[in-house]
């Protein structure tokens, strides 16, 4: 009997959930039912400092919302849990003492400084940015007591010194790689956890993955999990590493140049049929004329040996035709429902209702002074911010801040988003009227509007990043020099009130 195909998506809920998140995970869903497997979900939250609950209940749900589903996960439950690697740790631990045992990992008592010391060398030098391996000669006596005795240590993985390791892609072929290169790679930092590689390597094998689908990202840690998968006397499973999503200028996919987060195609009005379509023609590209398919004639036609390695352009206006022809293809009813569904609930429709009472003679002034909240884009122009009290640069300066300090906020309430905006008034030395306006053109489409802050935590965090980002573009951008300036402006709830 053939082993089972079993594969998996392992995010890392640490951010927004990302669009490459969910063309990973189609790739490894495909995959598994196309060979009549399982395909199942882990949480890698082994970062505790930037993992969030959050942020993993927005991953799933967005994985969800495109149509994706997983036979076993930290949702749904399963015989190899529990799938969140923070309750893991006593697992890894016991492979980690292995390790030691067997004499394939240390213990490295090097401090914060001494490392540090060791990379400005080696920068200095300009050789690779490596650990230099001096624990590696203390004798195990002495490692055990310094370890009893409280000192704090690192569990690291032995790496030969010389000699290649020879990744074998599904869909690259053999790529070596020369020890020489490969760190002696952390597995158990100094609190006593695990770190991706340990974590990975022990639960794929535990979760009897087959076939490991991921970023191409991750390709360089191929050679320290397969000598991890040696020391442990496991069968590695196979290893594709998949081409990563391009800007159309062929750079990696980057917030910067496009809207990478799901909910900002969730909230522009895509279909996550489309969505998961367009995905679809990233990983098995279609001849014109049969690029519309729903997911169970993609998992037939998908075939990731073939896999073309150039990159995938993550080309919106393709995605935007692949929409509308989802769209038309619906019934009106159809339409009318998810269009429904999609904003126009009747508890957002209340709030709108009172935000606009105040503000309207007729009836028939309401559906004007709401649109915005219905649209995607504004088509703002530098002309559309006439008569502020800014100068360009000044506006620039607002726009970004307030776009970058939002970005860093967890919540996206009316709360949050005026304390952030006030404070962008307060580190620029400006009074917030004059920003207001500002940010009701680039928000609204105009210099006055509903109650800017209620209606931006309507529009969401999604479509305000976009707007502020279409604002920005209206004005040629921001350079990169100036995003280091003015991101090092401090904003005033971080220096415990001392800013004027
Ligand atoms: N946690 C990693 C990520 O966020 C998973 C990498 C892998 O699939 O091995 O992408």
């Amino acid at each position: 009997m053939t082993t089972p195909v079993r594969t998996r998506v392992a995010p890392s809920p640490t951010g927004d959930p990302h669009v490459g998140t969910a063309y990973v995970a189609l790739a490894n869903y495909a995959f598994a039912k196309k060979h009549g497997g399982d395909f199942l979900l882990r949480i890698e939250d082994t970062d505790q400092a930037r993992s969030t609950p959050e942020s993993e209940r927005a991953i799933l749900a967005a994985l969800h919302w495109a149509g994706l589903s997983w036979d076993e996960g930290p949702d749904v439950g399963g015989p190899h849990g529990p799938y969140r690697q923070s309750e893991r740790s006593a697992i890894y631990k016991r492979y980690s003492d292995e390790l030691l045992a067997n004499g394939h990992a240390f213990r490295c008592f090097c401090t914060p400084e001494r490392l540090d010391a060791m990379r400005a060398a080696q920068r200095a030098a300009g050789t690779p940015q490596k650990y230099d391996g001096h624990c590696l000669a203390i004798p195990p006596e002495e490692s055990e007591r310094r370890a009893a005795s409280g000192e704090p240590y690192v569990v690291r993985m032995k790496v030969p010194e010389s000699g290649v390791c020879v990744v074998h892609d599904l869909a690259r072929g053999d790529v070596p790689f020369e020890y020489a290169t490969v760190d002696m790679q952390v597995l158990l930092k100094s609190d006593g956890l695990p770190t991706y590689h340990l974590a990975n390597v022990v639960d794929d094998h535990l979760m009897e993955i087959t076939h490991v689908i991921r970023g191409e990202e991750w390709m360089s840690s191929a050679p320290k999990h397969l000598l991890l998968y040696g020391y442990l006397g496991w069968e590695p499973p196979v290893l594709m590493h998949l081409p990563l999503l391009r800007n159309p200028d062929k750079s990696k996919l980057s917030k910067r140049k496009n809207p990478t987060g799901i909910l900002f195609y969730e909230r522009m009005g895509y279909l996550p049929e489309a969505l998961l379509n367009f995905l679809g023609l990233l990983l098995a590209h279609a001849p014109e004329g049969q690029e519309i398919f729903g997911l169970p004639e993609f998992i037939e036609r998908l075939d990731l040996s073939k896999i073309s390695l150039g990159g995938p352009v993550f080309d919106i206006g393709k995605l935007d035709w692949l929409n509308g022809q989802y769209l038309r293809a619906l019934s009106t009813d159809e339409l009318l429902a998810r269009t429904m569904a999609w904003g126009f609930e009747r508890d957002r429709l209340v709030r709108i209702a009172e935000l606009a009472q105040s503000r309207v003679e007729r009836l028939s002034d309401l559906a004007p002074a709401a649109g915005f909240l219905f649209a995607g884009r504004l088509a703002v122009t530098k002309e559309s911010f006439a008569g502020a009290k800014l100068g360009d640069d000044e506006m620039r300066k607002a726009l970004a801040l307030a776009m970058w300090r939002l970005d860093a906020e967890r919540a996206f309430e009316k709360e949050t988003v005026e304390r952030v905006l006030k404070g962008v008034g307060e580190t620029l030395g400006k009074k917030f009227r004059d920003l207001a306006r500002v940010y009701y053109v680039a928000m609204t489409g105009s210099p006055t509007s509903l109650p800017l802050f209620d209606s931006m935590e309507l529009l969401g965090r999604d479509i305000v990043r976009e707007r502020f980002r279409v604002a920005l573009a209206a004005f040629g951008g921001v350079s990169g020099k100036e995003q280091k300036e003015w991101q090092a402006l401090q904003a005033p709830d971080q220096t415990n009130g001392a800013a004027a």
